[in-house]
């Protein structure tokens, strides 16, 4: 799919424009929960992370995580949102059997960020995609439906984990565009540190709102949202599906029902789930167990210090000084240990060469491999001084892509690949003219051909003096020293 916010539904008489708005909810990377000092690591034993706080037990305080609000802070700053001052930690009551408290903690009405935004790089241009809140709250347990037949188990260890729901505005246009939007999101926390987005294990899913309209009609259709998506790649297959069944009701003359629907990823369609609640039936009441939450100038500017060059800073700088162009900027920025491993290779080499190196060989290997930069077969170090090698003329770049070849199986480091395999580029002038004489010595009717007019035949001369060279001859200076030859 290209990357491209344009996304319209056809029909016979009528062509759809669909809208989109996403409910993120991002685990805050922090060791403790939210309002307990139980453990939050991924894969822990059913139930062996529960305080007396997160099981509920009568008489248990929740105390605000201080580290949790700074995740938060962060985070709003990277979205380059509103810090609201005073927020308001409300209950939202509702029975589920993995809810033990009967209530979940989060923020309503005074919610810790306000809007901000973030910005899309699509194909056809930038798209600025509004935020409208920032709120903490807690997660839920989990239900296992799964081990027994007649029983279903429920493990607390998520019972209160700090999450962030960021609620977007209704400005997405296309599954493209949700796709940028949430690796955008993803980077700009990682960066942060303040959510590790991995989808897998639950750290970043989405609620996702899809209404659809008449091109060029100025109201939003009714929205359905669609609960608890855990990858880009269904949300994308959901909105597809859910834009296409509302259309279909709107052209059969039916209405659409506002409502919370489920996406079945085997049957790759959306299902009723239950009417949408609205918020009066939550029952919403700040949490008489907590003070309203303020938050200090100190503390705020505090936190503005430890904030690191985020991606759009980063692809504006690599821009300016490095003179990448727009795309090659955007690949390199998007992950922040490719930043970071970019910049180690050129310390000490050529950013052209270390650009094309990086986004061509080394992330074709990567890909093949699935791994990710961190965990790179060739060390930075190794990379840059391969390009070193390519930069003084000592290999040329093909004889540096069987090197490569050599270097991904433990790092090796490519000046002794060099030495032990004699690869180094022949670049001694007088070496090559013997090798071009010989050449045309054998060549001689060919060489006739060629002074005639048949120019095309110099490529064919390189070639053979190329495979004389066994590879190794020095291209700049083989072209050279043939045209003097040939011509003179
Ligand atoms: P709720 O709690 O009822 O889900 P929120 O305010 O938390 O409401 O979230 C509403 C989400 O729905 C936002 O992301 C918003 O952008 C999106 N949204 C609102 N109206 C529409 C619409 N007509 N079409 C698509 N998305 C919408
Ligand atoms: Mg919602």
């Amino acid at each position: 799919m290209a990357k491209t916010n344009q996304f319209f539904i056809e029909r016979e008489q009528n062509k759809y424009e669909v809208v989109i708005g996403l409910e993120v909810h991002a685990q805050v990377t922090s060791a403790s929960k939210l309002f307990s000092s139980s453990p939050t690591k991924f894969g822990a034993e059913p139930n062996t992370q529960v305080s007396l706080v997160d099981a509920a037990f009568p008489g248990m305080l929740p105390v605000i995580n201080e580290f949790c609000v700074k995740q938060a802070i962060k985070t709003g700053i990277g979205l380059k949102a509103k810090i609201n001052k005073n927020s308001i930690f409300d209950r939202k009551n509702y029975f589920y059997a993995d809810l033990p408290q009967g209530y979940q903690i989060s923020q309503y009405k005074y919610p810790i960020i306000g809007e901000g935004k973030v910005i899309l790089d699509m194909v056809d241009g930038q798209k600025e995609i509004g935020i409208e809140r920032l709120h903490l709250e807690q997660d839920a347990g989990k239900s296992i439906h799964d081990i027994d037949p007649t029983n279903t188990f429920v493990d607390l260890n998520r019972s209160g984990v700090a999450l962030m729901e960021i609620v977007s505005k209704p400005d997405l246009r296309s599954p493209d565009e949700v796709n940028v939007y949430i690796k955008k999101l993803r980077s700009i926390m990682r960066y942060l540190g303040t959510c590790d987005g991995n989808m897998q294990e639950g750290s970043l899913r989405a609620d996702v709102n899809v209404s659809v309209r008449r091109q060029g009609d100025d109201n939003f259709g009714t929205r359905c949202e669609i609960k608890n998506v855990n990858s880009i790649k269904f949300m994308q297959m959901a909105i597809i599906y859910e834009a296409n069944r509302q259309v279909d009701l709107i052209e059969e003359g039916k209405s659409i029902d506002q409502e919370t629907r489920l996406f079945d990823t085997k049957k790759n369609e959306t299902r009723s789930m239950r009417s949408k609640e609205d918020a009066h039936d939550y029952r919403y009441f700040p949490d008489p167990d907590l003070l309203p939450l303020e938050i200090s100038d100190e503390f705020i500017s505090q936190i503005k210090d430890e904030i690191p060059e985020l991606p759009d800073e980063k692809k504006k700088r690599f821009i300016d000084k490095f003179n990448l162009s727009s795309y090659e900027a955007n690949i390199l920025v998007s992950d922040i240990d490719t930043s970071k491993y970019f910049e180690e290779v050129i310390k000490n080499s050529d950013v052209k060469l270390a650009t094309n190196w990086i986004t061509g060989e080394l992330f074709a290997v990567l890909n093949e491999k699935n791994l990710e930069i961190s965990e790179s077969p060739v060390s930075s170090n190794n990379l840059s001084k391969l390009i070193n090698l390519i930069k003084d003329g000592t290999i040329s770049g093909k004889i540096a892509k069987t090197i490569f070849e050599e270097m991904i199986d433990g790092d090796k480091d490519p000046q002794i690949i060099v030495d032990q395999k004699g690869l180094k580029q022949e670049s001694d002038p007088k070496a090559l003219e013997e090798l071009i004489n010989k050449v045309i010595k054998n060549n001689t009717s060919k060489v006739e051909e060629y002074k005639s007019g048949k120019e095309k035949l110099f490529g064919f001369f390189v070639g053979q003096v190329m495979k004389e060279s066994k590879g190794k001859g020095n291209p700049q200076l083989i072209n050279k020293i043939l045209k003097e030859k040939l011509n003179g």
